[in-house]
């Protein structure tokens, strides 16, 4: 996981999408602004990072307090992480965020949904139709 470069991982999710998909929904994600202020870690801009990965906010913040193994609080814009967590942690779990809940398991595209399948949630890819279960 952490050998995964942020950049590298968008930029491979954009090759493997066909050229007009890509084209129309260009894909990027802003870098994390992390402040660390005293003995928290600020997330400037978690709400440009939530919009651009068009998931819900509170599901992004859920996972990133369960992986960073702290609690926080949530406001409009940016998120406060209670101690002093190192920029590079908070980028590796959003790009673990991405592997797990946005790209494609066969393509790789990043333009996918969450659909219900009974009580099965499942990651549907809007460029090839591919489904694959996902634990929300
Ligand atoms: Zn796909």
């Amino acid at each position: 996981m952490a050998d995964y470069d942020y950049d590298e991982l968008l930029d491979r999710a954009r090759e493997r999408i066909p050229k007009d998909i890509s084209e129309r929904s260009r894909w990027t994600m802003p870098e994390p602004d992390v402040l660390i202020e005293g003995s928290q870690t600020i997330l400037r801009n978690f709400s440009d990072i939530v919009s651009a990965m068009d998931r819900d906010a509170n599901h992004v913040y859920q996972f990133l307090l369960n992986e960073l193994g702290t609690s926080g609080t949530r406001e409009q814009v940016r998120v406060m992480f209670k101690g002093r967590v190192p920029p590079i942690r908070i980028k590796e779990k959003l790009v673990a965020y991405v592997k797990s809940f946005i790209l494609c398991g066969q393509c790789r595209a990043p333009d996918t949904r969450f659909i219900k399948e009974g009580r099965t949630s499942l990651l549907k890819c809007q460029a090839c139709g591919a489904t694959r279960p996902v634990k929300l």
